[in-house]
């Protein structure tokens, strides 16, 4: 009898070894695909509360998703902020400070920490300035960017999946909320009613002292309302991009074998402090570095989970590495979510930073889920409670010594741990990529 009982026990044993071993071989020839939205305001999404029916497929997803509402990117706009997205590491350890920049070939991005795992690796980009980053294309085995006027998304994805080696990583950026929206196609372009939007005449506005992107604006068509509907159509259209990709996975049966994660480079302001259609400001406002994180693996994630502790970028990619049960990378400068989405919650990151860099002004912002200290370029400190409304957000600086004298603290080792060269503006660009960055609406 007792035999038997031995034999059954070695016999359950082995089974649950071997499942183990399934598990985790399962999980590490999982297909990712990562999606940053430009310029996307999360608060503009269905399902995180906006009245109007901007995202219908990512709704759907949401249902069976972690939701992180409160992600601080590392900068406010482009190419620092998707660099740490993609290498796990502050701006300051990656270098890519602005266009012009190349990565620094101290940092290894998530690409190839899975194309060493046998990954198949590609970036396809909207944003038709990418490889003005310099270096980044050579860390990924397909590396396809286009204007997003032009951008045959539908083409490359389909390009993409019939290439069809597998397990794959592909990161796809998406461009459409980005500001001027000229180039939405028929049947996007009014799908929201600018009687529905705040309305006030470009002059008024100007006159007023506000900015607003210039080339975002058509002749003819002279009160904000009407950009504000553009806006949200532009994300509407990014929603149908990202329902087309999955229907083509679930046509391709790979749904269940593929990791999504849905994020953002950046927010956007539309209108808050005095700015539309722009980020990248030394205020640095919760707008322009707050976005959300969605993670959706169907069949293996159940019910709309939300988290809204305080996460910044860089952790995506150890969660997704954490996911896979890929060992992390030393150098890594973020925290698995993992944890906190298996309920575990032991992540024990207070700070989250941010940067922003313009013509030779260099801002830092350190934030934790109650204040946000700010420094400006010439040493000026802000400190703001992030528990008032937005409009009741003053200056407490002088006020709340204790905490304002910690974040500085913090801010400081911060700074000098990552920050510990002196920041000038060295881009080099040559005319032609000047011209083409001019041509996407920058000023260089
Ligand atoms: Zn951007």
């Amino acid at each position: 009898m007792k035999k038997i009982i031995i034999i059954i026990s070695v016999f359950f044993a082995c089974l649950v070894f071997i499942s183990g071993i399934f598990l985790v071989r399962h999980h590490h020839r999982l297909n990712v695909v990562l999606i940053t939205i430009d310029a996307l305001r999360w608060d503009h999404l269905g399902f995180m509360g906006y009245g109007k029916d901007t995202s219908p497929a990512l709704d759907n997803i949401s249902k069976n998703s972690f939701l992180f509402t409160h992600v601080i990117t590392q900068a406010n706009f482009t190419p620092p902020s998707i660099c740490s997205l993609l290498t796990s590491t502050y701006p300051g350890k990656h270098k890519v400070f602005d266009f012009g920049y190349e990565i620094s070939k101290d940092v290894v991005s998530i690409a190839e920490i899975l194309k060493k795992k046998g990954y198949f690796t590609a970036l396809i980009s909207e944003h038709a300035a990418f490889d003005i980053i310099k270096g980044l294309d050579k860390r990924f085995d397909l590396f396809e960017i286009s204007g997003v006027e032009k951008s045959e998304f539908k083409e490359k994805i389909k390009g993409f999946l019939n290439i069809n080696k597998k397990p794959f990583f592909l990161y796809l950026h998406l461009m459409s909320p980005h500001a001027d929206f000229k180039f939405l196609p028929v049947g996007y372009q009014r799908l929201f009613s600018p009687e529905d939007y705040f309305s006030q005449t470009i002059n008024t506005l100007k006159s007023q002292g506000n900015k607003i992107l210039p080339n975002v604006l058509e002749p003819g068509i002279n009160d904000i309302s009407y950009y504000l509907a553009r806006y949200d159509s532009a994300i509407k259209y990014a929603d149908s991009q990202i329902a087309y990709l999955l229907n083509m996975l679930d046509g391709k049966k790979l749904t269940d074998k593929t990791l999504i994660i849905i994020s953002s480079d950046h927010g956007e302001l539309l209108g808050e402090h005095g700015y539309y259609f722009h980020h990248r400001t030394p205020g640095m406002y919760e707008q322009e570095i707050k976005v959300g994180c969605l993670i959706y693996h169907r069949n293996h994630i159940e019910g709309f989970n939300t988290i809204g502790q305080q996460v910044e970028s860089i952790d995506i990619m150890p969660t997704i590495l954490d996911y896979l049960k890929i060992p992390k990378n030393r150098d890594m400068q973020g925290v698995s979510l993992y944890p906190l989405i298996k309920g575990d919650n032991n992540y024990e990151k207070k700070y989250a930073f941010s940067f922003s860099f313009s013509r030779g002004s260099v801002n830092h912002v350190v934030r934790t889920d109650k204040h946000k200290l700010l420094l400006q370029h010439g040493g000026v400190l802000s400190l703001f409670d992030l528990s008032l409304e937005e409009s009741a957000q003053n200056d407490i600086y002088t006020t709340e010594s204790v905490i304002g004298k910690e974040l500085n603290l913090v801010l400081d080792d911060y700074i000098k741990e990552n920050f510990s060269f002196r920041l000038e503006e060295h881009i080099q660009l040559s005319e032609k990529e000047k011209m083409r960055l001019r041509s996407l609406g920058y000023t260089y």
